[in-house]
């Protein structure tokens, strides 16, 4: 069903109109199209900034007027939900820019997609999960956005479009730094895919912050594990993000759990030289911890989620229980 359009919009750009004009600027602009072909032909004219769902656009100009002209998306009902891709070794997930959190976390996904649905549920607080969009979340690219571990460690790959083509791109292509991304001005990100695994795969989630919910992480894990059929690790991705401009992976860590077996999985990092296996990680020192703190946490978050994947039983609680 399509969603109401963003409130929003057009307030705050009859403010800045307004703000504008007083100032002898030129006006900003707002528009709404009704499909992708005319929100990808307004991009191409130049000048347009994007508009999803504004959680993290609106509280950037706290303050200060919006000056830039506004395309809101909210009519792209084809950039929303979640539906399956492919067949076999190809098939997927593919999830639309514009699906909310709360989209995804109610979404029929299977046990190997647990991490997205785990993030889904830890973006803010139930009202910010209802407005903000995964595209938003990888666009706006915060070093703290929950999404981009999550994502990268189930191998997620970004779809982009404009007036010139699509294209496709691995995440970690796709997030470049803090608030870099390799979006062309003229190019809207239209889908998030993400491969299907074994019914034997699993994945978790676990973010750090200084109270429940509506903070921002202290650092964030994921990891996402096959296993064969004796029940030894065929694949392991471990992301951790808030540690470094952009989330990475720790392929140290990744290679010494091949073969393994799944509920050793643990205590193979803990037989790791930290220094190795966290090298990809360069941490600040913030108003939320210093670099030594988080260094340390997202060691001990790593440590608990391979634990948890090394167990069914911890994994079956979570995802069992309604929220
Ligand atoms: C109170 C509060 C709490 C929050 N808590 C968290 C949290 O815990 N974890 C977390 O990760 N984030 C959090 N956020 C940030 C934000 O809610 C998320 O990052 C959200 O997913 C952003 O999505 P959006 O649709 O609102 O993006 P928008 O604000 O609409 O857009 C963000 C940026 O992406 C661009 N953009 C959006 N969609 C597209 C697209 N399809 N193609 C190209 N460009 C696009 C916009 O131009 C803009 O630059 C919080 C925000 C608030 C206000």
């Amino acid at each position: 069903m399509p969603r109401a359009g963003t409130p929003w919009g057009l307030f705050a750009v009859i403010g800045s109109w307004q703000q504008a004009h007083e100032s002898g600027g030129g006006a900003p602009r707002y528009e709404r199209p009704a499909d992708l072909d005319a929100a990808l032909r307004r991009l191409a004219e130049g000048g347009w900034t994007p508009l999803a769902g504004g959680t993290d656009l609106y509280p950037a100009h706290v303050g200060r007027a919006v000056r830039e002209s506004l395309l809101d998306l909210s009519r792209l009902d084809a950039l929303r939900g979640v539906r399956p891709f492919g067949r076999a070794e190809a098939a997927g997930w593919h999830i639309g820019a514009l699906t909310t959190w709360s989209e995804l976390a109610r979404a029929p996904l299977e046990r190997s997609l647990a991490a997205l649905r785990q993030a889904a549920r830890e973006v803010g607080g139930v009202q910010i999960q209802n407005q903000a969009t995964i595209g938003g979340n990888l666009c706006n690219a915060s070093p703290a956005a929950d999404g981009v571990p999550a994502l990268l460690a189930l191998d997620a790959r970004v779809e982009l479009a404009s007036v010139r083509g699509r294209r496709e791109l691995p995440l970690d292509a796709f997030v470049l730094g803090n608030r870099r991304t390799a979006i062309a001005p003229d190019e809207l990100l239209t889908a998030v895919m993400v491969p299907r695994r074994s019914p034997r795969a699993r994945s978790r989630f676990v973010k750090l912050g200084s109270r429940r919910y509506l903070v921002v992480s202290i650092v964030m894990a994921a990891a996402g594990v096959d296993v064969d059929e004796n029940d030894c690790v065929s694949r392991c991705a471990v992301a951790v993000g808030a540690c470094s401009a952009a989330a990475v992976r720790l392929p140290a860590v990744e290679a010494a759990m091949s073969g393994v077996p799944r509920a050793a999985l643990a205590a193979r990092l803990d037989a790791l030289s930290p220094a190795e296996a966290f090298a990809p990680l360069a941490p600040i020192d913030d108003v939320r911890g210093t670099a030594a703190y988080r260094r340390h946490a997202a060691i001990e978050l790593v440590r608990r989620i391979l634990a948890e994947l090394a167990s069914d039983e911890a994994v079956g609680v979570e995802l069992g229980g309604a929220r």
